[in-house]
């Protein structure tokens, strides 16, 4: 298939590569000719008598003594030189040359060997140095080394069998992989091609996978590029990068192009005045003009991907360019299993580890944290010298997953132990106390990651509609370590500023965009209608309000808990960490907790 020929890229490499030839031959040239004028004119090395006769005989304009050579330039702008050894001998000769009225300078010795060598290291040294560098803009210019390339014939080893629980946005690239496997059939049909497609949605999700999977299935070549790697310490290096990425695409075709994190260079435009985001808009620009110039013949599909829709230059998304948008989002319980089968593939499962069991306990992780999972359940049955991976070999890379690794050789004084157990065990007491929250799994009182404990919930399903109720017993789980705190060891601990950021990141979500606070349903001005001081200012209030509402649930909470706590914390303090069933045991009497 005839594919147009990247007329642009090809000039301007070989425009850039003969004004580097000819910039390092003028320079070599330079260097010559003044390396040779030094030399002139040439000198001509005479004995002491010869010399000695031309001082007598005023043939001589100038002399130069430099330790024990003396140079004497002639009339004739010749010079000679002599060897004069000896502090008398050569005073002698140059009172003779006083005598004539010649002028004599005494200059410092010359340096030796290595510095005098500088004179023609130096030129060489700078003249590599040009050519390096000219090297490296040439080179970051054709954007070589900076994009990823599988296999022409789409050999490569990620397929669709690799990517699961993403059926829907797999049935949505159907039609494109029908385009690129046939684009004479699909322009004579009159089809509108596809071009541009956005896959969109949180991190992990398999989105980079699809795009390799769709490439695989149509058989074209797939050419990778991440958005950060257009961000470009010279200004229009990034929209270079651009239009060589492109020119490699048409080259290529057909083929598909895929930018990871378009938003790194697809955010809105005309944001800053710097010069950093107006070279930014440059490569937007070029983008959008490369977007554009697909004629019908090239057969070349760009898929981006992003996790910020929602900064997305609008220009991105019109028709002809990123118009069609694909959400990639979260398994649910049935995804998570099919994922969950595909990195199971190659480990050695033992019999009573079901995989829809994993998939219950692992809601709102990502494809890329199952594969982890997995991966960690894998590592930790190695170092147990099983033969086969098992439950608890999937429970401790959960825990490893959610919680951060133990950290060794950190020791806590009791003290610190026993503060530690009180904060914990107060959340332990209101997550088991409010009536919509997560079942409480394990409570912890190691120190793991940054966290000096951890009590851990975890959903029993997932939940795609938080519910207001829901919202409020979450920031009073948060904060039921601080209320244990103040009320049973009458003191506050920095250990709670996670706890209150997060607690407070969900009440002002509440009040500001989800309409929950007295304020009503409220909405935040984006750059046309900017938000006023007055209105942030009652968000401020209603959050506040919303935050120490829930602080005072929580203190009822533990102090109607008191005899509870007390047992859990001795417990903690006995065995670092306990799970759900030993949690249960030190809550027998009390009437608030929930049937678990
Ligand atoms: P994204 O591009 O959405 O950030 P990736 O496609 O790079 O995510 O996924 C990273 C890794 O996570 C993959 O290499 C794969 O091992 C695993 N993964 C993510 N999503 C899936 C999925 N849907 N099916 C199977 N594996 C997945
Ligand atoms: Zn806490």
């Amino acid at each position: 298939m005839p594919t147009p020929t990247p007329r642009v890229s090809v000039r301007t490499r070989r425009v850039a590569l003969i004004t580097l030839a000819v910039i390092t031959f003028s320079l070599v040239i330079a260097a010559t000719v003044v390396t040779y004028q030094r030399r002139q004119p040439p000198l001509q090395t005479i004995n002491y008598s010869q010399l000695y006769g031309l001082a007598e005989t005023s043939g001589a304009v100038a002399l130069q003594v430099e330790g024990e050579t003396l140079t004497v330039t002639r009339s004739d702008g010749s010079r000679q030189e002599a060897t004069v050894t000896g502090e008398a001998a050569q005073h002698e000769i140059v009172q003779l040359f006083r005598k004539q009225n010649v002028p004599v300078e005494f200059r410092p010795l010359q340096p030796g060997f290595l510095v005098s060598s500088l004179n023609w290291l130096l030129p060489v040294l700078t003249l590599a140095f040009i050519g390096f560098a000219g090297w490296r803009i040439y080179s970051s210019m054709s954007g070589k080394g900076s994009f990823e390339l599988t296999d022409h014939n789409g050999q490569q080893n990620v397929g669709f069998d690799d990517v699961a629980g993403v059926d829907e946005a797999r049935a949505e690239l159907s039609e494109t992989i029908e385009f690129l496997r046939n684009p004479e059939r699909f322009s004579r049909l009159g089809g509108r091609i596809p071009r541009g497609i956005l896959l969109y949605g949180p991190p992990g999700t398999g989105k980079t996978l699809l795009a390799r999977a769709a490439a695989k299935e149509a058989g074209v070549a797939f050419l990778a590029a991440s958005g950060s790697s257009f961000q470009e310490k010279f200004a229009g290096l990034g929209a270079a990068r651009v239009r060589h990425l492109f020119a490699k695409g048409r080259k290529l075709s057909p083929c598909i192009i895929f930018i990871d994190e378009i938003d790194a260079l697809g955010r809105q435009r005309g944001r800053g005045g710097d010069s950093a985001s107006a070279d930014q808009d440059q490569t937007l620009n070029q983008l959008l003009v490369e977007m554009d110039g697909f004629d019908q013949s090239s057969a070349v599909v760009v898929i981006a991907s992003t996790n910020r829709p929602d900064i997305l230059d609008r220009a991105l998304t019109r028709p002809g360019r990123f118009d069609r948008e694909i959400a990639v989002d979260l398994a649910d319980v049935g995804g998570r299993e099919a994922i969950l089968k595909v990195h199971a593939r190659n480990l050695k499962l033992e019999d009573g580890l079901d995989l829809q069991w994993i998939a219950r306990g692992t809601p709102g992780f990502s494809g890329a944290e199952l594969a982890n999972l997995m991966n960690e359940a894998a590592i930790a049955a190695t170092r147990d010298d099983a033969d086969a991976v098992g439950r608890k070999h999937v429970e401790v890379a959960r825990d490893r997953i959610l919680m951060g690794a133990e950290r060794q050789g950190f020791m806590m004084d009791d003290d610190e132990r026993y503060a530690t157990a009180v904060h914990e065990a107060g959340h332990v007491a209101v997550g088991l106390a409010v009536e919509n929250g997560d079942p409480i799994h394990k409570v912890s009182i190691l120190p793991r990651g940054r966290a000096l404990g951890v009590t851990q919930s975890l959903p029993e399903r997932d939940r795609f509609m938080k519910k207001r109720e829901y919202l409020e017993d979450q920031i009073a789980l948060l904060l039921g370590g601080r209320a244990a705190e103040q009320i049973l060891l009458s003191t506050m601990t920095a250990g709670a500023s996670n706890d209150i950021e997060r607690a407070v990141e969900i009440a002002r979500k509440m009040v500001s965009e989800f309409g929950m606070s007295r304020l009503g349903p409220i909405h935040l001005g984006n750059g046309d209608q900017p938000t006023s001081q007055g209105l942030l200012d009652r968000i401020e209030e209603a959050t506040n309000e919303l935050i120490n509402e829930q602080l005072e649930r929580a203190r009822e909470i533990v102090s109607a808990e008191r005899e509870s706590i007390g047992r859990l914390v001795e417990l903690l303090m006995e065995r670092d960490t306990l799970d759900a069933d030993e949690i249960l045991s030190c809550f027998r009497t009390s009437k608030n907790v929930r049937a678990a």
